[in-house]
């Protein structure tokens, strides 16, 4: 079953859950993306999309 969550990487605490893509510790609050190389290429493709602005198309 994929409901196992990885304990937190900061405190080792079992007690993570999942909000959205990211995983969260309730016990030091930290959060943290689950499958960081996926996430790092879906982040790549979407810079890229945002990577070329159009300064003259929002000034009207
Ligand atoms: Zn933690």
């Amino acid at each position: 079953m994929t409901d196992t969550l990885p304990a937190c990487p900061s405190c080792a605490s079992p007690y993570t859950y999942e909000m959205g893509t990211l995983l969260v510790c309730p016990e030091c609050a930290h959060e943290w993306s689950p499958t960081e190389a996926a996430e790092a290429e879906a982040a790549a493709v979407i810079k890229d999309a945002h990577g070329t602005p159009r300064p003259t198309a929002t000034t009207w």
